[in-house]
């Protein structure tokens, strides 16, 4: 008997192996569409935590093949720093520190001016108040002793975007929060299909940038509360810009500062736009699908994975998820489960969670569970649910309420 189980694993295990060997072979199947490359080393944010982080954002999309660029530290020799940006298809700025080489300045004004594609993230348009390219490149930005001489704040305001000629500080931002994001053009590559008010996870809003403006297109703008520190406006967070032939994307958003973890990126608005600006920067076009747990105008979302979490992952945290625990498994169940009943594939995933509830879990995450199933569950759901009414106190409440929803006996 056992001899025969070894067998059956065994022959279970080279079936499964040739299965997968043809798919192994054929790396080229593998290519990705574009090169980007992130260039980093010096910054008054954590690049050390950022740039793997953007990094595994662009890979995730599956679209980019990601090298990284890293400066000498500041106030070391800069001579040497010499990317070749031909090489890419977009260059994307995790940077602000000492000036580039002239040599490299002049490279990179080349490359943009002749098609390149870039992305300014966050703290970038911090860096090179006195490099006049970069600024029209970057459109806005703020810090850096910048003032009414470095051009306009500005603002969305009566469905326009306006340009406000005032002395006053540049570049600031209230206390860390969540906050909504209003998508003013809907139209874009970039923007088109997203929801039209998301709630972004807790993030700095960057506030009174200023800058040339030229040939700048604002994409979203975020509300700046008084209340919460902030100008009063509709501050701009995503815009194109173009240089010459190049495609720029430039996203405020994105806060790194210490160790994790990090809402400001693992939000999958701030994702998504990273992913699709890339990709617009990179070719002008945006193939990527609107995943289904986008954030909503009153619910953040967000990806500790820098990718949706698959159910195994998930179920695995909620096996030991206690109440008051910092992460929220809950909420990534709910997107995947609304997102699996909305294709019509719920079917296929119900008995994992029926064995998940019958398992060795918590009685938080059961209940959770079986909160679920009363709103997707089959009536196969209901000899499980039966057994834990009668079978686990601390679930019993639950699963009856589950229970008699599916089978319609339920009534409020
Ligand atoms: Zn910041």
């Amino acid at each position: 008997m056992k001899n025969k189980i070894i067998y059956l694993f065994i022959l279970i295990a080279l079936t499964a192996g040739l299965s997968t060997l043809p798919s192994c072979q054929s790396g080229s199947g593998n290519k990705t569409a574009y090169h980007a490359l992130i260039v980093t080393g010096q910054n008054n944010h954590s690049w050390q935590e950022s740039t793997p982080i953007l990094k595994q954002i662009l890979e995730n999309s599956g679209l980019f093949s990601v090298d990284v660029a890293q400066t000498p530290k500041t106030g070391e020799n800069m001579s040497q720093f010499k990317p070749d940006f031909s090489q890419y298809d977009v260059v994307v700025l995790d940077y602000v520190g000492d000036p580039w080489p002239e040599e490299t300045r002049t490279a990179f004004e080349q490359y943009v001016s002749g098609g390149g594609g870039v992305v300014v993230y966050h703290a970038a348009d911090n860096a090179f108040r006195n490099w006049v390219a970069y600024n029209q490149m970057i459109g806005i930005g703020g810090w850096g002793n910048r003032n009414e001489s470095d051009g306009p704040y500005i603002r969305w305001k009566d469905g326009k975007t306006v340009r406000i000629n005032e002395p006053g500080p540049t570049g600031n931002h209230g206390p860390q929060r969540a906050f909504q994001v209003t998508i003013r053009e809907s139209e874009h590559p970039i923007t088109k299909g997203l929801p039209k008010i998301w709630l972004h996870a807790k993030d700095e809003l960057y506030q009174q940038l200023r800058g040339p403006a030229e040939n700048l297109t604002v994409l979203a703008t975020a509300y700046a509360d008084t209340a919460k520190g902030g100008t009063g406006g509709n501050e701009p967070v995503l815009m194109t810009i173009r240089y010459g032939k190049g495609r720029i994307f430039h996203t405020t958003l994105g806060h790194v500062m210490g160790k994790g973890p990090f809402p400001a990126v693992e939000c999958v608005g701030f994702i998504v736009t990273l992913q699709r600006g890339a990709e617009w920067a990179a070719s002008g076009k945006v193939t990527q699908e609107i995943p289904d747990d986008f954030p909503q105008f009153n619910v953040t979302s967000r990806w500790p994975l820098f990718r949706p979490m698959n159910l195994d992952e998930i179920l695995d945290q909620l096996r030991e998820y206690k109440p008051g625990d910092n992460r929220m498994p809950e909420q990534d169940l709910t997107n995947l489960l609304r997102g699996q009943y909305n294709a019509g594939t719920f079917d296929e995933i119900e008995d994992q969670l029926l064995k998940f509830i019958i398992g060795n879990g918590s009685a938080a995450g059961k209940n959770y569970v079986c909160r679920e199933l009363s709103l997707y569950g089959s009536e196969n759901a209901l000899p499980v649910l039966h057994k834990l009414m009668t079978k686990e106190p601390d679930v019993a409440e639950m699963a009856r309420f589950a229970y008699e929803r599916i089978s319609g006996e339920y009534s409020n």
